[in-house]
């Protein structure tokens, strides 16, 4: 049995709810760790630094990329975003399974960087319903409004490139079905390569003198 825990790429359109799903998930089952991310983005009200996200100045978080200490990052609106190495590695190690609440350039760095990742993707029913989550949450002007919507054009083009589609329209239902998918996974062969040594090896011992 491989008891590492799974790397698990959520990502969806800004908008999309996932900071609420991940806050239910985590609430839910107690198999998860989140990744705080390290950002340039200013904290928006209510934010605070080392929860949502570590909050840093762009000098900073260049000095962390020489430093090789990001599992990926992306520039996103204007602003730098990175998943921390250490945490996630320790997190795994200790068999919890991680989620990275990351946009698509960052998902895709960790595809390639990590082949058995699990990449999930978040939309709402529809554009629609998108824009009117946007201008309900209150916390954007029209204008980073129409970028985070034109953004979202963008990353509808990079759809295939992940494991899974869920659609939330209902917390709890979109909750339990992230929550199956996660699971299934764990039963894919890319993530059992410990399991199918072993049982190939007996296999073959068992095999001996057959012919
Ligand atoms: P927001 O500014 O709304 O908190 O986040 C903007 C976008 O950046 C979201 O799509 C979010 O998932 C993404 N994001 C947050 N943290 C990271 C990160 O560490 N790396 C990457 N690549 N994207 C991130």
């Amino acid at each position: 049995m491989n008891n590492k825990g799974i790397l698990i790429v959520i990502s969806g359109f800004s908008g999309a709810g996932k900071g609420t799903l991940m806050k239910k998930l985590l609430q839910t089952y107690d198999n998860y760790a989140l990744s705080i991310s390290m950002t340039t983005r200013k904290p928006r009200e209510g934010e605070r630094d080392g929860v949502e996200y570590f909050f840093t100045d762009k000098a900073q978080f260049e000095q962390h990329i020489s430093e090789d200490g990001f599992i990926e990052y992306a520039s996103y609106c204007d602003n730098y975003y990175g998943t921390p190495k250490a945490y996630v590695e320790e997190q795994l190690n200790a068999g919890k399974d991680v989620i990275l609440e990351i946009e698509i350039q960052g998902a895709l760095q960790v595809k390639e960087k990590f082949p058995e990742s699990l990449l999930l993707f978040v939309t709402p029913p529809s554009a629609k319903e998108l824009e009117r989550r946007l201008v309900g949450r209150g916390t954007e002007s029209e204008e980073v409004i129409r970028k985070r919507l034109s953004r979202a054009s963008e990353e509808s083009e990079g759809i295939e490139a992940y494991d899974y589609i869920v659609v939330n329209d209902n917390l709890e239902v979109c909750v339990e079905e992230l929550h199956s998918l996660v699971n299934a996974a764990r039963r894919a062969p890319i993530r059992r390569d410990e399991f199918i040594k072993e049982i190939r090896e007996e296999l073959k011992e068992f095999s001996k003198g057959a012919n």
